[in-house]
């Protein structure tokens, strides 16, 4: 069912604390950890606690936490101080676009110059 945890995703065991994070936010519906490989200086991913596959599915199922997750990764760049310089949120959706955990999550980089297209 739509949002319920998943026993073989690892950000639902994230969101569990079965798997450790260096967590920087949490909301009632998100939470925000540093990237594990960061690809930046700020490179922090965040998630819905609840479970949906990628950001399609996500809005499909529950717009309300989508939007919940956009809002929380502006509040991260803010934290993090790149809000003035500009930060980039990445919602790598599918395989062919790079997207390797099916548990939504937003990159939010920056602390570096970002080019233009993407890699
Ligand atoms: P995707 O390629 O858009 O699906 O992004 C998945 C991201 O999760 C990658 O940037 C990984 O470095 C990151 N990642 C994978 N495992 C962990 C972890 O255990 N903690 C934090 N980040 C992780």
């Amino acid at each position: 069912m739509a949002g319920e945890p998943q026993a073989d995703c690892l950000f639902c065991k994230i969101v569990a604390g079965e798997v450790p994070a260096t967590v920087v936010r949490e909301s009632e519906t998100a939470i925000a950890f540093r990237d594990i490989s960061p690809q930046a200086p700020t490179h922090v991913l965040v998630i819905p606690r609840a479970h949906h596959a990628d950001a399609a599915a996500l809005a499909a199922a529950d717009p309300a936490l989508a939007a919940d997750l956009l809002r929380e990764a502006g509040a991260v760049a803010a934290d993090e101080g790149i809000d003035g310089s500009g930060y980039r949120i990445v919602l790598n959706t599918g395989s062919g676009a790079g997207q390797t955990v099916f548990h939504v999550h937003a990159h939010v980089l920056g602390g570096r110059d970002l080019t233009w297209p993407p890699g």
